[in-house]
């Protein structure tokens, strides 16, 4: 008789958005997963301010979560004003505005909790037969057959096998702040609508802000993580498992996208510094800025 299968087991770093997206979805594809989160303590609210685009929704729906008026205040639109508080530009978008706990409560409930490990922070990675293991600083490890690093902005993970790949300054700092609505003028309460290289390596593949980080200002980075976990599912699907298979199409398909919200970052910086090239000047307007950030954009 031949063997009993074994079901194949994910180990994924970092507990966040990213890390949960990927988790729920391969638990849904019959994977084992375990995710482990170096926060010794439960995940707490990140902020508000996190726009969606529809991407998000759908990963969510995939995994079962209902999608309804809860999950965000739906706006109409963006506007400009100045200093003095005055209207300068205004543009129509309707889109869902969120915060960080509204989408990781659902995300974690989602998942079972026997399988989400607090205090678990990644040390490094070594090669098993036939899969990989994962070292943690408490001193223990696990071993799986795809090792997903999701940590974040300075992913430890991706220290490991790209060194190299280190966050660069842009050449500004933009501040970004939420006010209480009791506090803006009746006036401006009116206007305020009412109300890396790589991305894969053999077993390991990064995603969300471990692979790419969108600016805060491009308003994209919790679309993209999700759907970072999406296309990784995806592709494990669509090659049965094969682990190395898949992460092959992952990277082809998915490092384009992330290049491409790397660029859009880059072409925002242009605007917003008023770096004087012709295509700088000619957008560097309230109107061109509201069409260019948190805009819903496929890439290629
Ligand atoms: C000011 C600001 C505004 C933003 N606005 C928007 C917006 O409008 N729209 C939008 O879509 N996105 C926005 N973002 C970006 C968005 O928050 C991120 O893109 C998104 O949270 C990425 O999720 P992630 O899971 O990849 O990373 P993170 O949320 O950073 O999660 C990484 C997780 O890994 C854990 N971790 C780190 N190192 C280790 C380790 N060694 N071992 C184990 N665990 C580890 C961390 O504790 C953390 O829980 C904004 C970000 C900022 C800072």
């Amino acid at each position: 008789m031949p063997p009993p299968s074994r079901r194949p087991r994910a180990l994924v770093i970092g507990g966040s958005l990213a890390g949960l997206s990927a988790a729920n979805l391969l638990l849904r594809q019959g994977w084992d997963v375990e995710v482990f989160e170096q926060s010794t303590e439960k995940l707490e609210g990140r902020g508000a301010g996190i726009i969606t685009h529809p991407g998000l929704f759908d990963v969510i729906r995939v995994i079962g979560i209902p999608v309804d008026d809860t999950i965000g205040v739906a706006i109409e639109g963006r506007i400009v004003i100045d200093r003095s508080g005055a209207l300068i530009g205004k543009f129509p978008l309707p889109q869902v505005v969120s915060t960080w706990g509204r989408l990781y409560l659902p995300l974690k409930a989602a998942f079972p909790s026997e399988h989400y490990h607090l205090g678990y922070s990644f040390d490094r990675v070594s090669q098993a037969a036939d899969g990989i293991v994962a070292h943690f600083a408490n001193g223990e490890s696990a071993r799986g057959d795809l090792l997903i690093g999701a940590d974040g902005l300075r992913s430890a993970v991706r220290g490991c096998l790209l060194p190299e790949a280190q966050p660069v300054y842009a050449g500004y700092v933009a501040w970004r702040g939420l006010v209480d609505e009791n506090a803006l003028s009746a006036a401006t309460h009116r206007d305020l609508i009412l109300e890396s290289p790589r991305i894969a390596f053999d077993r390991v593949a990064l995603i969300g802000d471990a692979a790419f980080v969108a600016r805060p200002h491009c308003g994209m980075g919790t679309t993209k993580a999700a759907c970072d976990a999406m296309c990784l599912a995806q592709a494990l699907r669509d090659a049965n498992d094969d682990v190395p298979v898949a992460l092959a199409r992952y990277q082809a398909g998915r490092a384009r996208y992330g290049a491409g919200v790397v660029a859009h970052g880059r072409e925002l910086e242009a605007h917003l510094q008023g770096i004087d090239t012709p295509e700088a000047t000619r957008h560097h307007t309230p109107e061109a800025v509201m069409r260019k950030i948190a805009i819903t954009r496929d890439y290629p």
